[in-house]
């Protein structure tokens, strides 16, 4: 899992670096910085609280094993996209 903020929506509210100092930290003006750094399992309870109690729902966790499911069916996509091309010449 790892952590991302919409930036448009965030409103510096600093609940999530306070859950999460591990992965969040505040920047001068009160807005997060998420470090880029996957988070470790021990920590993924917390990321999801951090999460769910984002006053904005500015903040984000991405799955990786889900990132990875939806490349692979791009590519496999693109594969058979090249493969009717190149029967229909
Ligand atoms: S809790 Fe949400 S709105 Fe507040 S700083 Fe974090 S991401 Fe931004």
């Amino acid at each position: 899992m790892r952590l991302r903020v919409n930036p448009i929506a965030c409103t510096g509210h600093g609940q999530c670096a306070e859950l999460l100092p591990e992965r969040v930290t505040m920047d001068e003006w009160g807005y997060p910085l998420i470090s880029a750094e996957p988070v470790p399992a021990g920590l993924e309870g917390l990321a999801r609280r951090a999460v769910a109690d984002c006053p904005k729902l500015a903040l984000l966790a991405d799955s990786e094993e889900k990132g990875s499911e939806e490349k692979g069916s791009e590519e496999k996509g693109s594969e058979e996209t090249q493969r009717s091309r190149r029967a229909g010449h």
